[in-house]
């Protein structure tokens, strides 16, 4: 971004404005605050900006509760100017008012997916959306492992004029100072509901990672594979032996791997159940765990205040309840200490990044990420569409 002028040219640049609304309100304009200095960057090389974004899952039809259109009002206020809205991202409306975009000026497109082509990864859809600029940004790190039109496949139309917005500049950074070149040692914590969908992210850190730290609802399936009593935790037993291999691949490859060894347990799935601490691997009959105990808290926190380089996906507990949070809670203050001594801190996945925020702790840490699902793809050792798109010439 800072190499290249834009004075003059028109910008096509794909956003995540996929922000939460109550009627016309955006209710957390996070991932709008995060494109601004990308388009005030364009804007003030003198270029105009093309903002272009899906919101929600409309499935390729026109939804009114899906436009894009009180997010172009909300954008005016975070850049301070007016910003042009088009009722379609292609087709003549889109066509006149992209041709009549002057330098300094910012123009919103509608709703993608209101096109069933934009998931699709759609030829021509994405030949029109390109005929719209002259050079394409990609600004959306949210949806970089999706190979859809407005990601990816518009961006061969843009040979030696396509470039990264700070946004995702500055997530790849983060996700290279972890995974690429860490300071040592690196840790990585885990957590969350399941094995299953953190198998490929396990396996992938588990080969990179000096420790590894496992909690939450995840940690069952593993002390379940030790021959530990889980109680009524959640448990998947069909990833048993899934369990058993990522433990032997950490012994081979030498990253000391942290289970639990305490639990909160509760006999029911509810912030007012009874509640009790226990070893997690002795959880009696009808009890479920769900936080991580005191003594599995001192453990975590030591490991992580030891490491230089730390990297969160997943709570703790079920730390949307406030009698199981402590875990979590417990957890991102380590984290956030450490960073204050100089590690750097890498927190990324909705839920992790939902408990730092309510925590109030996010300022501490060194890079908060956007985005869930494509820095899971990252984690697990993929090529993101997205990502490829733009380096590749
Ligand atoms: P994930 O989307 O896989 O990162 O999982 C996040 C969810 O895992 C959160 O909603 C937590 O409430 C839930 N979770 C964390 N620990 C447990 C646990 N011990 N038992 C059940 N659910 C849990």
């Amino acid at each position: 971004m800072d190499n290249f002028d834009f004075k003059g040219h028109k910008a096509l640049v794909r956003v995540d404005l996929n922000v939460p609304l109550d009627g016309e309100a955006v209710t957390d304009d996070t991932r709008a605050r995060a494109i601004v200095p990308t388009v005030q960057k364009i804007l003030a090389d003198g270029g105009s900006a093309i903002l272009m974004s899906h919101l929600g899952r409309p499935k390729g039809k026109v939804n009114p509760a899906m436009s894009l259109r009180p997010v172009a009002r909300h954008l005016e206020g975070l850049l301070n100017k007016p910003v042009q809205f088009v009722a379609d991202c292609i087709g003549e409306k889109a066509r006149t008012a992209a041709a009549n975009l002057k330098p300094g000026e910012v123009l919103l497109l509608e709703n993608l997916r209101f096109h069933p082509e934009e998931e699709q990864g759609d030829e021509a859809f994405s030949k029109a959306l390109a005929a719209l600029g002259d050079v394409y940004v990609n600004d959306a790190f949210g949806t970089a492992h999706r190979a859809h039109a407005s990601t990816t496949i518009v961006a061969k139309h843009f040979p030696g004029a396509k470039l990264f917005g700070y946004l995702v500049a500055s997530e790849l950074d983060s996700l290279g100072k972890v995974l690429t070149k860490p300071e040592r040692p690196l840790c990585a914590v885990v957590g969350g509901a399941k094995v299953s969908s953190k198998i490929e992210v396990l396996r992938n850190l588990i080969g990179k990672c000096d420790e590894v730290v496992i909690g939450g609802g995840m940690a069952f399936t593993f002390i379940k594979a030790r021959g530990g009593q889980v109680g009524n935790s959640l448990v998947e037993d069909d990833h048993l032996e899934t369990a058993k291999a990522i433990l032997a691949a950490a012994e081979n490859k030498g990253a000391r791997l942290h289970l639990p060894v305490d639990t909160v347990v509760a006999d029911a799935f509810s912030d007012s159940a009874n509640t009790d601490n226990c070893p997690a691997e002795a959880i009696p009959a009808g009890w479920m765990g769900l936080d991580i105990g005191p003594a599995s808290i001192k453990e975590f926190s030591d490991v992580i205040k030891r490491c230089k380089t730390i990297l969160w996906n997943g709570p703790m507990g079920v730390f949307e309840m406030p009698s199981f949070r402590n875990g979590s809670l417990a957890i991102a203050e380590a984290i956030a200490d450490a960073s204050t001594q100089g590690a750097y801190s890498l927190v990324g996945g909705g839920d992790s990044v939902a408990a730092v925020n309510q925590f109030g702790l996010a300022g501490k840490i060194s890079y908060v990420s956007t985005g869930g699902g494509a820095m899971l793809e990252y984690l697990e050792g993929r090529i993101l569409p997205g990502i490829a798109a733009v380096e590749n010439g």
